[in-house]
């Protein structure tokens, strides 16, 4: 079976190319082609000869997940529905900022945190992605930038989309050391964010393997009631995940993130900001409130804003940077928690529900 060159740092595919009886610079060569200048195929790379880009096709695979459905909003934001090779669909969310583009990717195929909130939990846990499914999803985004002449650059990536990245560690590792090779992609460690539930171990583990920016997704400071909320992360108290967040390692001085959704007359009220605050204080952080993005399967509401807006008060008021995301992409369903798994049956994309996800899998 052919390896896809897209899973491997310039090290491993430098040993493939010698191995092949090649000089090493020809790795750093087939590696900026497929990394910085998103290429698909052999045939792109004009600076290699014919027969070695013959005989490269024949041991790697430069396969990309196909993209069978886009869709952008008012705002701009693009979701892209990519199909996998067992008929699996993830989603990916191309978001454009002021001077430069945001790509959210995904990690996994759906997820198993089970938080109640979020509509890919509702799908249930099929797979990981695989390292090269992972890095596909920043060269399909900067292929489509180049095609559309796009002038601003694909600047961040954020782990926000399906999935719990730091429960398909090894993958996003693997992911995170490419996308930060300065012979490749070369993103800004700080510019590259995963975001967790809450694995503490895997916090831990990733401050001393490769620390990037860390979102933490908190939305309540009360354990029992994260708990219920937030099923799938209740074996690591908030104790032990505050410990991990005040040691996690800060790229150029950043902050972590502390996501945190509203939730109407659940995690919203004066009370849920004083424990916030408390667990808060003495952290490096930002907290970025998410106002709850409805969906007719999901049983909360979203806050009214002048209580977000006194939620957020309630931070800036005792010294914590705190900001309210501005969700982008609701009408198409690419905002936070909205992204789904399904499955391509033959005739018509499927949502695969909560019951039926095992017994729609191709
Ligand atoms: N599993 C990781 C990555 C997903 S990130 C994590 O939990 O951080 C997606 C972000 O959107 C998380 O902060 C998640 O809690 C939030 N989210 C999920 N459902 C949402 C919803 N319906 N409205 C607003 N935010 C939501």
């Amino acid at each position: 079976m052919k390896v896809n060159a897209r899973g491997l740092t310039l090290d491993e595919l430098t040993n493939h190319i010698i191995a092949l009886g090649e000089k090493p610079y020809r790795a750093r060569q087939v590696y900026h082609w497929i990394t910085a200048k998103a290429a698909q195929s052999f045939d792109e790379m004009t600076d290699l000869p014919k027969g070695l880009r013959a005989k490269l096709s024949e041991v790697f695979s430069l396969e990309l997940p196909e993209v069978i459905e886009i869709q952008t909003a008012q705002d701009g934001t693009t979701k892209f529905a990519l199909l996998l090779k067992d008929g699996e669909v993830i989603e990916m969310v191309l978001i454009p900022e002021r001077d430069h583009f945001t790509l959210c990717v995904s990690s996994q195929v759906g997820c198993s945190m089970g938080c109640k909130f979020c509509l890919t939990a509702r799908s249930g846990f099929k797979r990981n992605l695989e390292t090269w499914e992972i890095i596909s999803q920043v060269v399909l985004a900067k292929r489509w930038l180049k095609e559309r002449g796009e002038s601003l650059p694909l600047r961040n990536i954020v782990f926000m989309g399906m999935g719990e990245p730091l429960a398909n560690y090894t993958n996003l590792v693997q992911s995170l050391k490419i996308l930060a090779d300065h012979e490749g992609f070369n993103f800004s460690r700080k510019r590259l964010t995963v975001s967790t539930a809450g694995i503490v171990p895997k916090i831990w583990a990733l401050a001393k393997d490769f620390p990037t920016a860390l979102a933490v997704s908190l939305h309540s400071a009360d354990q029992s009631l994260r708990d219920y909320l937030m099923p799938g992360v209740k074996q690591y108290p908030l104790s032990d995940l505050r410990e991990s967040i005040k040691a996690f390692p800060r790229i150029k001085n950043g902050r972590t993130t502390i996501e945190y959704i509203l939730l109407k007359d659940i995690n919203d009220g004066e009370e849920h900001a004083e424990k916030l605050y408390r667990f808060l204080k003495g952290l490096k952080v930002k907290v970025n409130l998410i106002p709850f993005n409805p969906h007719p399967e999901l049983p909360f509401k979203r806050p009214e804003p002048e209580r977000v807006e006194a939620f957020q008060r309630y931070l800036l008021n005792r010294g914590i940077l705190t900001t309210v995301r501005k969700s982008k992409g609701l009408e198409i369903s690419a905002a936070c928690g909205q992204l789904r798994r399904r499955v391509l049956s033959p005739n018509s994309f499927q949502a695969v529900s909560a019951e039926g996800a095992s017994s729609i899998c191709v």
